[in-house]
């Protein structure tokens, strides 16, 4: 079968993957990106919320969360449940919700099914709409928990934090803010999430450009009319609108532009893959079978199918859940074929094959949709599923069936220049009244901030972190007393469902913070030997299959990452489920081996 036709198979299928990942490969990797700074310097402003004047807060707080997002809500409402009634929430924005406070963009919804990433459902008595929600639901959920925990008593927003210093001679933090604020801390919790800031991409002449332009994170409806809520944007009607980007964001607002724009240009450098994504409303008879606890039981369906584990049904029947049973059913008739084979190898054959099936899927399914050839062709992604974030979608591709939505393919080379009327793009230029970037932001799956945190004797946790994340758990820091930080890495690694590792680590969060305040303790730690035994005890995996991706932010654009990011995201041996279990363990026993309290 030459690599050309519809489904290639093996050694064709990886050449031409090679073929795509080397068009995509540029010296400047990650380097090609830019802070918003000049004349996109209000990208990282607010223009949501009016900015109050207020009084700098200088009193002190039980626990300080830096972050409204669900990170933090999860860390409040567990600490609020735990009947800790001192918290306040720090957050750069004017209200709850991280993400989904500041992105607003049409069609911005959920990809992992509502039921297990709206978290706390239970706890605020809460039942999604439909399987996925679009994001001003998701956003009202946020304010639900807020509410429901009294979250936003004391709450400062439009405040955004410049450093975190721990006081060895009071045994608090100090947390230092842009508003004057010097509030002092007991205990600190970061849940600063794992995408701060909107990058822009790095093309010649963008700040030439005359027209009107935005990224997704800050949409512009007075320029295009419309609401998040869904209501037209009838202000594009006679617009020439381009749009530079076609990862998850642009495959969700692309519809709706195509559907209300004078003519919309896509500009393309890499197609994702677009799953089926079968969205429906959800009922009475949804909700009706369920009994108290159903969250949990749906959070570790998903979590086990996702880490290759075994359940007796598919609660969540989606995308993601798919083609994990795909890889353990084929795992299990190779063993089954074989029982003398390496796991290791069967594992790779397994995924390797369910991929290729997959991809070819999702390929046809492009063809079943686009109606002009070239375009569908245009389309089609040649990687594997998990080399960019899958996208999963029922109106994306039908856009290009619109004959006003034209798709600028550049065949992976990106975007020429932008002048002072548009677009150049493959030698020709596009005249536009509107550039939308739908170019992504700045990713940190090992916590980052932009302030820095002093622990003990004024380290900072850069210089700590010199060589790689170092925690015990993912959460707790060594010379970082009755600091907590919420995350993925060195914990849950659960990339498909990020709020879970948010609310499993929240409840082992108020548990050490509770005891503390319960045996009079005024500090706790992680021992240096219960820090490094934790490390040694991950697993520092190799790239493996993303060492060969098409580039993008999974693959640091397809440049080598070094032994440190390697050794930050280890990951527990045994998987995302094991790690919550071992975690619900471990604060069970009310032993909190590892940490020292004093
Ligand atoms: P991405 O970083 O995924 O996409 C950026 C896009 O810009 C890519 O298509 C990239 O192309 C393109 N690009 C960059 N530079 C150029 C250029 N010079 N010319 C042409 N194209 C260019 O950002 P997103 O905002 O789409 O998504 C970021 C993440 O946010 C997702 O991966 C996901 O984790 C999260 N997200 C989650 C959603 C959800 O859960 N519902 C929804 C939306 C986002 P290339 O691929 O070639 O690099």
């Amino acid at each position: 079968m030459s690599i050309t036709e519809e489904n290639p198979s093996g050694e064709e299928l990886r050449e031409r993957y090679k073929i795509e990942r080397n068009k995509r490969l540029r010296n400047d990797g990650p380097e090609q990106y830019l802070e918003p700074t000049g004349r996109f310097a209000h990208l990282l402003e607010d223009p949501y919320t009016k900015i109050e004047d207020r009084e700098p807060r200088k009193d002190e707080v039980t626990v300080a969360i830096i972050g409204g997002g669900f990170a933090g809500l999860c860390a409040g409402a567990r600490l609020k449940e735990a009947g800790i009634k001192d918290v306040t929430i720090i957050e750069g924005g004017g209200d709850v919700g991280g993400v989904w406070y500041w992105n607003r963009y049409p069609g911005a919804m959920c990809d992992t099914a509502a039921m297990v990433y709206l978290p706390l459902l239970e706890e605020t008595n809460n039942f999604p709409s439909a399987k996925y929600v679009y994001g001003h639901e998701i956003h009202a959920h946020a304010q639900r928990i807020a509410e429901t925990f009294d979250l936003y008593e004391g709450a400062l927003f439009s405040t955004t934090v410049q450093e975190a210093r721990w006081d060895e001679t009071i045994n608090k933090w100090i947390v230092k803010t842009d508003r004057g604020d010097e509030l002092k801390a007991q205990f600190l919790v970061m849940g600063t999430g794992p995408m701060h800031n909107p990058k822009l991409p790095g093309i010649s002449g963008i700040e030439d450009f005359n027209g009107h332009m935005f990224h997704t994170a800050r949409w512009d409806y007075d320029y295009t009319g419309g609401d998040r809520t869904g209501s037209p944007m009838d202000r594009l009607s006679d617009k020439r609108v381009g749009i530079i980007g076609t990862g998850a964001t642009a495959v969700q607002c692309i519809p709706h532009l195509a559907k209300t724009s004078g003519d919309l240009y896509v500009f393309q450098r890499t197609p994702s893959s677009i799953d089926v994504r079968n969205n429906r409303s959800l009922t009475d008879e949804d909700f009706n079978s369920l009994q108290t606890g159903w969250q949990k039981e749906w959070l570790d369906n998903f979590a086990t199918l996702q880490s290759g584990g075994f359940a007796d049904k598919d609660l969540v029947k989606d995308g993601w859940t798919d083609i994990a049973i795909r890889i353990r059913d084929r795992i299990i008739t190779k063993i089954q074929d074989n029982p003398g084979a390496e796991l290791d190898d069967v594992w790779m054959e397994a995924f390797s094959e369910s991929d290729d099936e997959k991809m070819n899927e999702i390929r046809s399914r492009v063809n079943s949709i686009v109606t002009d050839g070239t375009v569908a062709e245009s389309l089609k992604p040649w990687y594997r599923q998990l080399c960019k974030r899958p996208c999963f979608h029922d109106e994306y591709l039908q856009a290009y069936n619109n004959p006003k939505t034209h798709l600028i393919d550049t065949d992976g080379r990106g975007v020429e220049r932008i002048d002072e009327t548009g677009i150049w793009a493959n030698g020709e230029h596009y005249e536009l009244d509107c550039i939308v970037l739908a170019s992504g932001f700045e990713v940190h799956i090992v916590h980052s901030a932009h302030y820095e945190t002093y622990g003990k004797e004024a380290e900072s946790l850069n210089e700590h972190w010199d060589g790689g994340m170092k925690s015990l758990h993912g959460i707790n820091i060594h010379g970082f007393p009755n600091l907590f930080i919420l995350g993925l890495a060195q914990g849950g690694s659960l990339v498909a469902n990020v709020t879970h590792n948010f609310s499993e680590t929240s409840t082992a969060i108020a548990a050490m913070i509770s005891n503390c305040l319960e045996t009079g303790c005024e500090t706790l730690e992680p021992t240096a030997e219960a820090e490094t035994n934790w490390v040694e005890r991950l697993q520092i995996q190799d790239r493996g299959f993303l060492a060969n991706c098409t580039p993008g932010y999974y693959n640091n654009e397809g440049h080598e990452t070094t032994d440190r990011d390697l050794f930050s995201t280890a990951r527990f041996p045994d998987g995302s489920v094991a790690f919550f279990n071992y975690l619900t363990n471990w604060v069970n026993s009310g032993e909190y081996e590892g940490i020292s309290f004093n």
